[in-house]
Formats: C-alpha cells, structure tokens, sequence
C-alpha cells in the first residue's frame, strides 16, 4: 500500500501547519499486515525525532512522541487518521473474510445447542409428569374399585403429559435465545471493509463470489 504522507503541503494524507515542518517531511510506510509502521524522514529540513532521537527510518507505534522539526505529533490523532486512510484504501480483506468462517461454524453450532438443550428439557418434563401422574391414578382408590378402566386411564394420562409439558416449556424463551444469538452472529458476520450484511447467506455462497458485492473489497485470492 502507498505510504502515509506527512508534512506541510496540501497533498499530504496528513496536513501539519507549521513553519518547521517541510512540505512533504516525512511519510509513515505500511506493512503488509497493515498493522506495523515505518516512520522515514523524507530529507526535511528540521528532522524527525521519536522519543528525543532524531531518526531517519524507525519501527513505530502509537506510545511514541514524534516530532516533525520542533512541531510534536499528536499520536492518537495521527494514528486515528491513518486507520481511516488504511480502511479507505485497502483492497484485500482475505485474512478477515476467512475469520468469518470461523464465526458462522460457531453460531451455528450454538443455535443447534440452543434446540438441543430446549428439546431435552421438554423431554425431561413430559416424562416427569407422565409418571407423576400414573403414580397418582394408579394408587387412587376409585380407580382401583372399577379395574376395566384403569388400563385406559393410564393410556390417557401419556397424552395429558405431552400437551403439559408443550405447553410449560416456553417456545417464547427459545425464540429469545435464538434472537440474541443471531444479534450476536449480524454483529460481527459483516463485510471486513464496509460492513455489508452478509447474514442473508452462508460463508461459502460469499466466497463463492470472491469480492464483496458493495464496496468490491477482495475476499478471496
Ligand atoms: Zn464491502
């Protein structure tokens, strides 16, 4: 990527107004992890300094106090400005776009704990219920004194069972949790670039597609 450019002219990515800083003074080169930067002083007239020492090339971060002849870099600014310039600029988003998968395998898989865990506790219900109320009919004394419909009781009291327990687990509380994970999962499953919603479709159809379809940033080599 082009390197960062710093000084007194107005085609700098950073203007400084200031009669010590040269037109084009120094530029902050990019690496290709777009996360490590080199300052390298452009043959100014006044110098660069990191730290106190003045400096013609340097690895630097955003702890350092840099000075642009006896002008000093306001780091966060600086650096705040550089991100939106790399964002803008930046054309490659593999590492990012791959991350993604990463994100949609996980969602998934707790979505599927989600209707899991619900079933197993509907399960769990009914069967308690069903036998509670067995026990219940089975040693009931008026039951037990006309014995043919015993048998037809007990047959019944499976279905009783089923309709309670459907209608105690709440089907609300699993929307619920389903909703969250999906706010979750929209949050994040976005284009690394413009942040073009991708929750639509699955990972693979957008890499399948190589490029995002709003800012055209690449996804895929
Ligand atoms: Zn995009």
């Amino acid at each position: 990527m082009k390197a960062f450019t710093i000084g007194r002219n107005e085609n700098n990515d950073y203007k400084i107004d200031n009669n010590t800083v040269s037109g084009n003074h120094a530029e902050l080169q990019i690496a290709d992890d777009f996360k490590t930067f080199t300052l390298k002083d452009l043959n100014s007239t006044n110098g660069t300094s990191v730290n106190g020492q003045n400096i013609i090339s340097k690895k630097i971060d955003e702890k350092q106090r840099i000075q642009l002849g006896t002008f000093s870099l306001e780091s966060e600014e600086l650096f705040s400005q550089l991100r939106t310039y790399i964002l803008k600029n930046r054309t490659e988003f593999i590492a990012e776009f791959h991350q993604l998968k990463e994100i949609e395998i996980k969602y998934n898989k707790e979505k599927q704990n989600v209707n899991k865990y619900f079933k197993l506790k509907s399960a769990l219900l009914k069967g308690g219920i069903t036998i509670g109320l067995m026990v219940l009919v089975y040693n009931n004394a008026y039951v037990k004194s006309i014995e043919g419909i015993r048998i037809y009781l007990m047959l019944g009291i499976g279905t009783i069972g089923g309709i309670i327990s459907t209608a105690s687990i709440s089907d609300k509380k699993v929307k619920e949790k389903l909703e969250d994970l999906y706010i979750d999962f929209s949050e994040t499953f976005h284009c690394p670039k413009c942040k073009f919603d991708m929750t639509s479709k699955s990972w693979r159809f957008w890499k399948s597609k190589k490029k995002c379809p709003k800012c055209k940033c690449n996804w895929v080599k």
